[in-house]
């Protein structure tokens, strides 16, 4: 079981809080049998933002992408588990909800790329940096989920 301590860092947009899926997407995490460490709603600043999504300065659609991430609350969470940045990843679905798989979080509830309610971490080292962004080491519960035995074998 030495993997499970992977984190990776999910956050439901401003369009996913304000259509009701915050319950929904949690449940989609828990359910998979990942571990919530941490969670909060949040109003980042914009310069907030900008870091979070530094990667996609110059790219046509990144002003539109900060405004729109300041339109609302977000629900920033970190999940932990055996492979949970891939698997986060899956359960999203593709960042184009048109190419989302049915059963997937985005193939469920979206179908602007623009308006895909969740934000998932990319891999390990964007986790790594998107957790120490969005929380302070003491935000990050250190517990045993009593489940895990049947959970991993
Ligand atoms: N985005 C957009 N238009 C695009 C590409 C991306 O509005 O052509 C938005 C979309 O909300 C996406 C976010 O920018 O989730 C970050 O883009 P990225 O390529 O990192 O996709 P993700 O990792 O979220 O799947
Ligand atoms: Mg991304």
């Amino acid at each position: 079981m030495s993997d499970t301590v992977e984190r990776t860092f999910i956050a439901i947009k401003p369009d996913g809080v304000q259509r009701g899926l915050v319950a929904k997407i949690i449940a989609v995490f828990e359910q998979r049998g990942y571990k919530l460490v941490a969670i909060k709603m949040v109003c980042p600043s914009r310069e907030h933002l900008e870091v979070h999504y530094d990667d996609l300065r110059g790219k046509p659609f990144f002003q539109g992408l900060i405004e729109f991430m300041k339109s609302g609350p977000i629900v920033a969470m970190v999940w932990e588990g055996l492979d949970v940045v891939r698997q986060g990843r899956k359960l999203l679905g593709a960042t184009n909800p048109l190419e989302s798989e049915p059963g997937t979080i985005r193939g469920n509830f979206a179908i602007d790329t623009g308006r895909n309610v969740c934000h998932g971490s990319d891999s390990v080292k964007s986790a790594k940096r998107e957790i120490a962004h969005w929380f302070n080491n003491d935000e990050l519960c250190d517990y045993t989920l009593e489940l895990k035995k049947s959970i991993y074998e």
